[in-house]
C-alpha cells in the first residue's frame, strides 16, 4: 500500500505539469472509484472546466486545488495508480477507472486493480461552520497541515503529519504518554500519526532501535527523541529514493517509474535474513493480521 513517500513522490511529480492546467473533460468507468459522490456524472461535473492551482499532500492523501475553492483529493488506496499519458491513444493499462484530460493536452489516469481507492471533490466549509481538527494535528506549531484541514473537513481527523505539520519532540512526548497502545499501534494509526503505513512503521522502528510491542507510555525521553527523529529521517530518505516498490505491489510514479528505497529496508520482509547491523536473523510476528519485521538484539 502506498505510504507516505509514495504519495509524497506521487505529488511532486504531478506538482511539475498538472499545476495550471485545465480539466476539458473526466471519464469514469468504476463508480466504486468516486463513490462519495452520488453518480460519476456529479463528480465530474465537479472538476470539468475548472484549473488546478496547487498539488499538496495531507498524509497518505494528495489534495489538488482547484481554482473555485473546491479541492480533488485522492487517496491511492491499497494498489492506486496515477499515470500521466500523451493522450487518447497511448495504450491504456488495464484496471484503467478515471481519466482526466486536459485543455492543454495529456491525460492522467487513474489505475488501480483492488479498487479501494477514491476521488472526490470536497467543498470548503460554509463561512462560520466549525470544523473539528483532530486534537493531534491541534498540537502542531506550522505548516501547511491546519490550514488544508480547515479547507478540507473530510482530512480534519487525521493527526499529525511528519511534514506538513510541525511538531517538536516535547509535543510528541504528550502524544505518546497519551496512549497505552503498541508503538506499532500509534505509528500506523491515521488519527494519530497520518501517513505511515506497515512498511515506514517497522523501518522507523528498527531505526529508533524501538521493538514494535513497546507500550508507547512506557518511553524514555532518550527514546521519545530517537523515535521522532527516526520518523523524519527514514521517511525523508524514502522519499529521495522514490519511496518503495516490492515485489507483490506495483508502485510506481507517474512516469511509470518504480521507487528504489527497498534496496534499503533494514528489516521489513527480511524474515530470516541477517541484520545489516548485528548479524541476528530478522524475526517476523502477526499483529493485528499484518506481519511485523524486527532484530531482536537491536530493537529493545
Ligand atoms: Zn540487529
Amino acid at each position: 500500500m502506498p505510504e507516505l513517500p509514495e504519495v509524497e513522490t506521487v505529488r511532486a511529480s504531478l506538482a511539475r505539469d498538472l499545476v495550471g492546467k485545465k480539466v476539458k473533460s473526466v471519464s469514469v468507468t468504476n463508480g466504486r472509484l468516486v463513490r462519495r459522490h452520488k453518480t460519476a456524472k456529479d463528480f465530474r461535473a465537479m472538476i470539468e472546466g475548472h484549473s488546478i492551482r496547487s498539488a499538496q499532500r495531507l498524509g497518505k492523501n494528495l489534495v489538488f486545488a482547484l481554482e473555485n475553492g473546491t479541492h480533488l483529493v485522492i487517496h491511492l488506496g491499497m494498489s492506486g495508480q496515477l499515470l500521466r499519458a500523451k493522450g487518447p491513444k497511448d495504450p491504456k493499462p488495464k484496471h484503467t477507472h478515471v481519466v482526466f484530460t486536459f485543455v492543454q493536452g495529456g491525460e492522467l489516469r487513474y489505475v488501480d486493480p483492488r479498487t479501494f481507492g477514491e476521488l472526490y471533490i470536497s467543498t470548503p466549509p460554509a463561512e462560520g461552520q466549525p470544523v473539528e481538527i483532530s486534537k493531534f494535528a491541534r498540537l502542531s506549531i506550522g505548516g501547511d497541515g491546519l490550514a488544508l484541514r480547515k479547507t478540507v473537513p473530510e482530512l480534519a481527523h487525521l493527526g499529525i503529519d511528519p511534514f506538513e505539520d510541525q511538531i517538536g519532540w516535547d509535543r510528541f512526548a504528550a502524544i505518546l504518554r497519551s496512549r497505552s497502545t503498541s508503538l506499532k499501534v500509534v505509528l500506523t494509526d491515521q488519527d494519530i500519526i497520518a501517513g505511515i503505513g506497515n512498511i515506514y512503521a517497522d523501518e522507523i522502528l528498527f531505526a529508533a532501535g524501538l521493538r514494535f510491542d513497546r507500550e508507547s507510555e512506557s518511553l524514555s525521553t532518550i527514546e521519545i527523541r530517537r523515535l521522532h527523529r527516526a520518523i523524519s529521517e527514514t521517511l525523508t530518505e524514502a522519499i529521495k529514493h522514490g519511496g518503495s516498490t516490492l515485489d507483490d505491489e506495483q508502485f510506481v510514479d507517474p512516469d511509470g517509474v518504480p521507487g528504489t528505497y527497498q534496496q534499503f529496508h533494514q528489516v521489513y520482509n527480511r524474515e530470516g535474513q541477517a541484520c545489516f547491523q548485528c548479524r541476528q536473523p530478522i524475526l517476523r510476528e502477526t499483529v493485528r493480521g499484518r506481519s511485523t519485521f524486527y532484530c531482536p538484539k537491536c530493537q529493545s
